[in-house]
């Protein structure tokens, strides 16, 4: 019998759903990445034995897609592009921290709970809003390094520029050239987007504001509480998918 891809009860069955679904607000191109990326995920835990339970909290949490993503980085940075080898990037240097919206991007459970276990030893310490209101509070308002280096959100790996001052323009809502996102990026976005549709109706798959939970650790909020009060509403992924893949058709992202 033919499992049924709407109920999977293992990895089989999950592979034949995560088939038929789609990464909402992914392109064509990168709604077909993210399914190979997928299945080869899964068909190397098939492979390995791996109980369908653990795989899909590990879907759901974000791990996976953070699996993939870091694979695909190391990859991408094995022969450095030309954006990685010009980055201007340096400790201290800190223009890409200044959140606009105060949102701050979107991150996955698994990237929200390290963050907020990285940061809530140092709350009621004065934080990166002590140096600009917009600025991330994982910064330290003094050196202006991340304090959760080890444990920054994918979108903070990725994030990068060729030119400094740029992105000092741009934080006071200047428009300049030069910084993005590695390409690698909307394939971690689009790998948990699709994630989201293979699991509905099995396991919530939620995301994440990095500012709102950055200021609620610090704020001396705990995790639960810090989680609940940093809570996208549910169109935050596709929209973030949908943005980063129209950027990536010119600028600023930059595909690696
Ligand atoms: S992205 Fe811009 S602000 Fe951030 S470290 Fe690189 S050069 Fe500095
Ligand atoms: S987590 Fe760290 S790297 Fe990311 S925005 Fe905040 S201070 Fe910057």
């Amino acid at each position: 019998m033919q499992p049924d891809p709407k109920r999977p009860t293992g990895l089989a069955a999950l592979r034949a759903r995560a088939a038929a679904a789609r990464a909402r607000g992914a392109s064509r191109a990168a709604d077909d990445r993210a399914h190979r990326l997928l299945d080869a995920y899964l068909a190397t835990a098939e492979a390995h034995g791996r109980p369908a339970r653990e795989v899909i909290a590990d879907m759901a949490r974000g791990e996976t897609a953070w699996q993939i993503a870091l694979a695909l980085r190391d990859q991408a940075l094995a022969q450095p592009p030309a954006i990685v080898q010009n980055a201007a990037c340096a400790e201290g240097c800190a223009f890409c921290c200044i959140l606009e919206g105060g949102d701050g991007g979107t991150i996955t459970e698994a990237e929200a709970t390290r963050l907020h276990t990285a940061l809530a030893p140092l709350a009621g310490q004065p934080d990166g809003r002590a140096w600009h209101s917009d600025a991330c509070p994982a910064l330290d308002p003094a050196t202006r390094r991340c304090r959760a280096y080890d444990a920054r959100p994918m979108i903070c790996r990725s994030f990068l520029s060729t030119d400094a001052a740029a992105c000092e323009a741009n934080a006071a809502g200047g428009t300049a050239g030069g910084a993005g996102l590695l390409g690698t990026h909307v394939d971690y976005l689009a790998v948990h987007a699709l994630i989201r549709e293979t699991l509905k109706g099995t396991a919530r798959v939620a995301t994440y504001s990095l500012a709102r939970t950055a200021a609620a650790a610090i704020d001396g909020t705990g995790l639960a509480e810090s989680l609940d009060a940093a809570r996208q509403p549910p169109k935050a992924l596709e929209t973030a998918c949908r943005d980063l893949t129209r950027a990536g058709a010119g600028k600023p992202a930059a595909r690696v």
